[in-house]
C-alpha cells in the first residue's frame, strides 16, 4: 500500500482558509506558528522566528505572557461573559478607572467594543450625535490627514486616506474633509489648509493618529505643530479624536502619544496593545462634555451602540494584567533601552547609500529604503525585503520600500541586534536588488 502523508497544517489552511490583506492565488504557503515565547513564534517545524512587529502592532510583553495567562485562566474560571446593558462586572470597571486615571486629563467615560475599527467606529457615532443631540446635525464632516489609517469598516475607511485598499468602495465611503500630513517643513502650509477649511459649517471633528502615522509607513509629526491643529480646530467647535490604537501603551515612549501634547482631545480610541497583545478590546473614552450631551429623558438621544462581547470579562482580565506590566517600572526602562538602540542606529543609518530616510519616535524605528521611480507597496523590492526578513528568521512586514521595527518591549538587546542587523542587510538589498524590483 503506497504510504499516505498527512498534509501540513500549512496545506490544511490553504485549502479553507482566506487570510487578511493576502492575494490568495499568489501567495506562498502561510508560516505554521504553533507556540509563542517571549519576543519569539515558533513554527510547527520547530523553527524559531523574532517578531520584530509585535505580530501586527499588538504585543507589548512578549507572547504567552505567564502573568497575563494566568489573569486570563482565573477569569475564564470566574465569569467568562455576562452581556453589559443593565449589568456590569469587576473587570470592566477596574480597568475604566485605571485607563481614566492614567489617560490624559480630561477623559471622563470609557465605552468598550471589539477592535481598533469599532473604537474608531464609536468614536465617529460619539461626535455625530452629539451634535444631533444638540439639533445641530449639519455639522458631521470630519476633517482627517490625507494618508491616515483608522481601519477597515465603512466608517473607519471613509476618514481613512483613499488609496488601492479603500478603491472598490470609494462611492460609498462618506465625504471628509483632507488636510497633508504636518510633517517636518509642510507645518505652515498644512495650518493654512485647515484655516482655509474651518469657516465651514458641516465640520463636526477631527481624527489622527497623534505623532505617528502608522500604515502610511510610520510618517512622523511634531507635538507642536498638532498642538496648534487642536487648538484652532477646538476653537473652530471641533471635536478632536486622538486615535491612539496604536501609538498606546508606551510605543511612542511616554505611555500614550497625547501625553506629549498641551491640549488635551476630547475623544481617544485604544486597542491593540490594550490587551498586552492577548485578545481582542476595543476602548473609546470622552470628556464629560461629550457624555453629558446624550444624557436626557429622551430615549432617542441614547448612543444606540453595542456589540454582543462589549466589555467582554477575559478581555478586560487581560488588558488588566497587561497594564500592570506596563506600568512597571520595569517596563519603562525596557522602552528607554529600546529606544536609546533604536537612536543610535538610526544616526548610523540616516544618510547612507541606499537609505532615503530614517524616522525613530520612542520604540518605533523606521527606514525608507531608495528604490526606482514609481514603484510602490505593491513593488517587488517590497517582497524582496520581506523574503530576507524571513530567511534571517524575523517577522517584518515592509510597507512598501519602509521596514520598521516595533518589537515587544521585552526583546533584549541581543534579539534587537539581530533586527537592526536585518536593517542593514536590507540596505545592501535596497542597493542591489533582484533585477525584476527595477521596474
Ligand atoms: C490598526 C489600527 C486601527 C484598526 O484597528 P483594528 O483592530 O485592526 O481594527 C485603527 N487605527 C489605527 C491608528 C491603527 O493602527
Amino acid at each position: 500500500m503506497p504510504l499516505q502523508t498527512q498534509p501540513t497544517l500549512a496545506e490544511r489552511d490553504q485549502a479553507v482558509l482566506w487570510h487578511p490583506y493576502t492575494q490568495m492565488q499568489t501567495a506562498p504557503l502561510p508560516v505554521a506558528i504553533v507556540r509563542g515565547e517571549g519576543s519569539w513564534l515558533i513554527a510547527d517545524d520547530g523553527t524559531r522566528y523574532l517578531d520584530g512587529i509585535s505580530s501586527w502592532w499588538v504585543n507589548l510583553h512578549g507572547h504567552s505572557h505567564p502573568h497575563i495567562a494566568q489573569r486570563v485562566s482565573e477569569q475564564l474560571r470566574t465569569l467568562e461573559h455576562v452581556l453589559f446593558a443593565g449589568f456590569t462586572h469587576p473587570t470592566a470597571v477596574e480597568l475604566a478607572e485605571q485607563l481614566l486615571a492614567v489617560l490624559p486629563a480630561g477623559q471622563a467615560r470609557v465605552f468598550y467594543s471589539d477592535n481598533g475599527s469599532t473604537a474608531v467606529e464609536v468614536a465617529l457615532k460619539m461626535v455625530l450625535q452629539y451634535f444631533h443631540n444638540q439639533g445641530q446635525p449639519e455639522r458631521r464632516t470630519f476633517i482627517c490627514f490625507r494618508d491616515s489609517y483608522h481601519g477597515d469598516t465603512f466608517g473607519a475607511m471613509s476618514v481613512s486616506g483613499r488609496g488601492a485598499f479603500t478603491a472598490p468602495f470609494a462611492p460609498l465611503l462618506f465625504d471628509v474633509a483632507f488636510i497633508d500630513v504636518p510633517v517636518p517643513g509642510r507645518e505652515v502650509e498644512v495650518l493654512a489648509q485647515l484655516d482655509a477649511l474651518l469657516g465651514r459649517p458641516d465640520l463636526a471633528g477631527f481624527i489622527f493618529e497623534p505623532l505617528l502615522l502608522g500604515t502610511a509607513g510610520m510618517i512622523t509629526y511634531t507635538p507642536a505643530v498638532l498642538d496648534e491643529l487642536l487648538r484652532r480646530c477646538r476653537a473652530a467647535g471641533l471635536l478632536c479624536i486622538a486615535d491612539e490604537v496604536m501609538t498606546g501603551f508606551g510605543r511612542t515612549g511616554l505611555l500614550f502619544a497625547s501625553s506629549q501634547l498641551s491640549r488635551l482631545p476630547d475623544i481617544m480610541c485604544l486597542s491593540k496593545g490594550l490587551t498586552g497583545g492577548t485578545m481582542a478590546l476595543g476602548v473609546t473614552t470622552c470628556t464629560a462634555a461629550i457624555f453629558d450631551a446624550f444624557l436626557s429623558n429622551d430615549r432617542l438621544k441614547t448612543l444606540f451602540h453595542g456589540h454582543s462581547y462589549t466589555a467582554n470579562p477575559v478581555a478586560c482580565a487581560a488588558a488588566l494584567a497587561s497594564l500592570e506590566l506596563t506600568l512597571a517600572p520595569a517596563c519603562t526602562q525596557q522602552r528607554a533601552d529600546l529606544a536609546a538602540a533604536h537612536a543610535a542606529v538610526a544616526a548610523e543609518l540616516a544618510g547612507q547609500p541606499g537609505v532615503r530616510a530614517v524616522r525613530h519616535l520612542g520604540t518605533v524605528l523606521a527606514v525608507e529604503f531608495e528604490q526606482a521611480a514609481g514603484t510602490s507597496y505593491f513593488s517587488s523590492l517590497r517582497d524582496q525585503l520581506y523574503a530576507l526578513a524571513l530567511a534571517r528568521r524575523v517577522v517584518l512586514r515592509p510597507l512598501g520600500n519602509v521596514v520598521y521595527l516595533m518589537p515587544p518591549y521585552c526583546t533584549t538587546p541581543a534579539e534587537l541586534a539581530l533586527l537592526h542587523d536585518t536593517l542593514r542587510a536590507m540596505r545592501q538589498l535596497a542597493l542591489n536588488p533582484a533585477p525584476d524590483a527595477r521596474i
